[in-house]
This record gives C-alpha cells, sequence and structure tokens, in this order.
C-alpha cells in the first residue's frame, strides 16, 4: 500500500544513522595554550585604566583587594597615576534592609542611566558577608538586566575583614572606576549596622529604600541611618500597595520635620517608586540630581569630599597602626593572657592596654 512517507521524496521525519558517541573529554584540550594572566606594570596598568580597558581595571581593583604587602605597594601606585582622573563621578550610597529591593532598584536605577548614555559602577560594602565571598555571578544574578551591560561594572564587596579595610577598599575602587570614565558611581551596602557610616563617607548622596507597611517607618529605622540619609525612597510602589506606600510617605515627611536641617541645607526628601516595575525612576533622579545642583551651588559639595578625604587619611592611618599592633607576633601572645587578668580582675583595662602598648613602642 502507498503510504506518503514511505516516498523518497517525504521532507517529513526520518530517523539519520546514528554517530559514534563522542569524547567527553576535548582531545585537543592538551594543544591549547596555558592561559596566563598578563603581568602589567604599574604603567601598563594606569594607561589601561585610563583607556577604559575594564579587564585592566578589574585584574587592578584585584591588587587593591589583595592583603599581599607587594600586591598593595603596586595598588598604591596604581592609586597614585589615577587620582588625577578621577572625582568627576556622582557618587551615591544605597541602603536598605534586606529585601527592600536595592537589587531591583540598582538594577532599575542602572538602566536608567545607562540608556541615557553614562557608565556605571556598581560596588558593594558589607563586610559580615559570606554571600559576597568571590560571589560576582551572585551579584550578577543580583542585577539581570545592568549585568550583561557594556557600560555597567559590578562588583562584589571586598570579602570580609574589618569594616575599616573593606571600606578603604571600596574607596580607592571608586578612584580606579573613576579614572575608567564612570561617570556614576554607585555603593551598595545592607542597611543593618555600621557599614552605612562607611557608605556615607564615600558618597555625594546618600539614598535610603524603605518598605511601606513594615511598622518601622516611625520608630524602627534607625535614627542615625535616617539622619544620614540624603532622601529617602518607598520602594514596591505598585498594585495594592500604591496608598500604603502614600501613607509611608506622608508619616515620613512629618518624622523628618522633626530632624534638624542636615549640614547640607538639603531638606532631605521622600519619594515613593518602583524598582521593579520601573516606576518613578526619572523622579528620584530628578531629586539626586537637584540635590547635587544644589549643594555644588551652595559649595557644600567640595566641603563634604574634602572632610571624606581628611576622615580616610586618617581612617588609613588608623587601620595601618591597628594592624601592625595586632598582627605583631609578641602581641599576638600578650594578647590572651592580658585578657584573662583583666576578666579575672586582676588587672585594670587600663593598666593591661598600657602593658600591652609598651611593650610593642619599646619593643619595635
Ligand atoms: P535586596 O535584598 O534589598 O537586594 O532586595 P531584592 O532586590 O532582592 O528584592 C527583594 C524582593 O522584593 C524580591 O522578591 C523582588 O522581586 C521584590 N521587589 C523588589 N522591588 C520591588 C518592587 O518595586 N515591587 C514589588 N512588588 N516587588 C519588588
Amino acid at each position: 500500500m502507498h503510504h506518503p512517507e514511505n516516498d523518497p521524496k517525504y521532507l517529513g521525519l526520518n530517523v539519520n544513522k546514528g554517530v559514534v558517541q563522542p569524547p567527553s573529554i576535548n582531545p585537543y584540550l592538551h594543544l591549547r595554550k596555558k592561559q596566563q594572566r598578563k603581568e602589567y606594570s604599574v604603567k601598563e596598568f594606569a594607561e589601561g585604566i585610563l583607556a577604559g580597558n575594564i579587564t585592566v581595571l578589574s585584574q587592578a581593583v584585584t591588587l587593591v583587594e589583595s592583603s599581599k604587602p607587594e600586591h598593595q605597594a603596586m595598588a598604591q601606585a596604581i592609586i597614585e597615576k589615577c587620582l588625577p582622573y578621577s572625582g568627576n563621578a556622582i557618587r551615591v550610597g544605597i541602603t536598605g534592609v534586606p529585601g527592600a529591593g536595592k537589587s531591583t532598584s540598582i538594577d532599575a536605577f542602572g538602566m536608567y542611566l545607562v540608556e541615557k548614555g553614562h557608565k556605571l559602577a556598581v560596588l558593594a560594602i558589607d563586610p559580615s558577608s559570606e554571600r559576597t565571598k568571590g560571589s560576582i555571578l551572585g551579584d550578577k544574578t543580583r542585577m539581570e538586566r545592568l549585568s550583561v551591560q557594556e557600560n555597567a561594572f559590578i562588583r562584589p564587596s571586598p570579602s570580609a575583614g574589618s569594616l575599616g579595610g573593606v571600606a578603604r577598599k571600596t574607596r580607592e575602587t571608586i578612584v580606579l572606576c573613576e579614572a575608567a570614565g564612570f561617570d556614576y558611581i554607585f555603593v551598595e551596602t545592607v542597611g543593618v549596622g555600621q557599614s552605612e557610616t562607611a557608605v556615607h563617607s564615600m558618597v555625594d548622596f546618600f539614598l535610603l529604600i524603605q518598605l511601606a507597611g513594615t511598622g518601622d517607618e516611625l520608630q524602627g529605622i534607625k535614627r542615625g541611618i535616617m539622619e544620614m540619609a540624603d532622601g529617602i525612597v518607598i520602594n514596591k510602589a505598585d498594585g495594592d500597595n500604591v496608598e500604603k506606600a502614600k501613607m509611608a510617605q506622608s508619616q515620613l515627611r512629618n518624622a523628618l520635620h522633626l530632624f534638624p536641617l542636615p549640614e547640607s541645607e538639603w531638606s532631605p526628601e521622600v519619594l515613593t517608586y518602583s524598582g521593579y516595575y520601573a516606576l518613578g525612576i526619572e523622579e528620584v533622579w530628578d531629586m539626586i540630581h537637584r540635590y547635587i545642583e544644589f549643594v555644588k551651588g551652595s559649595g557644600y559639595f567640595d566641603v563634604r569630599r574634602n572632610k571624606q578625604s581628611k576622615f580616610w587619611m586618617y581612617e588609613t592611618i588608623n587601620e595601618r597602626l591597628r594592624n601592625d599592633f595586632y598582627q605583631n607576633a609578641e602581641i599576638e601572645q600578650l594578647m590572651p593572657l592580658l585578657e584573662s587578668e583583666v576578666l579575672s580582675a586582676r588587672k585594670s583595662s587600663f593598666v593591661a592596654a598600657k602593658e600591652a602598648l609598651d611593650r610593642y613602642y619599646l619593643k619595635k
């Protein structure tokens, strides 16, 4: 019986002859040249960064983050070369409790800027986190659209260490990113604890992301963080949540009236938006740009940056002194002993501290 499928001219599915299963390991692998990271000189690093080469920039940031003395020395030399070309970006700190929508918002804010032709670097300060340990991927998946943009450079927090150390590295990374031509820098931090102060001390505008209806519009937020904010934005103002967000907005506005005017003489604004649905993003940026214009006009922009430079000079000295002291072998041995003497009230805190410091300075 004739059947169309038996016709040799039939174009439908047919079964091909199979092929031999190929080996699971590429047999030519050994022929590939071993991938070697190029060792750049300080001059090459600086030139690469100034040319906007992202690979070179990333490697320089890795040196900044390294604790090896030879890497640190190299990093400092690169920073020095880049410093004259830095300072031209708008630096924005972004904080909010986990779940407030920081990643979603940074993705939306970032896309807004990139689409306007800007170059954006997203850095983070999160000294406590395990999350960030080598998880560039983690951060990239958190900012899906932004991470594939050529004009966005996303770098997770330097991995765990003292807050001062982590923050210093991020601040130095800002210098490198600015020299590489990034004109917007975001520094993200989780809104729990000390790291806000560190972020505040390296940005021009500090943005606090809040949620409506969590009951902490007035009480729960640490007052200090609210006082640091140049703008408060209430995220997730979409769908059923719009009304609640508007209510939180007026409550926050009222609460802010009770605070004294900040040093910038700019009254922090409260806006609502939705990072997820990209609603109200432009208004948030209008606010930030109005602020920048305001403080540039009043001179506070430079006052704040100068203060920050001074602060970081002292911070760097403090960190170095602290590290040298605590990493001294003799001090390392002595400390547990002194600690137990203090705890058992055999020595006062002050006598113990003096003993440790005397030992360090006399032996040095
Ligand atoms: P992060 O921990 O502060 O970085 O917060 P994420 O950006 O990871 O967001 C936490 C959750 O809130 C996720 O499930 C987001 O999808 C959701 N989310 C973030 N922004 C919005 C928003 O504007 N509207 C709504 N409805 N959900 C959002």
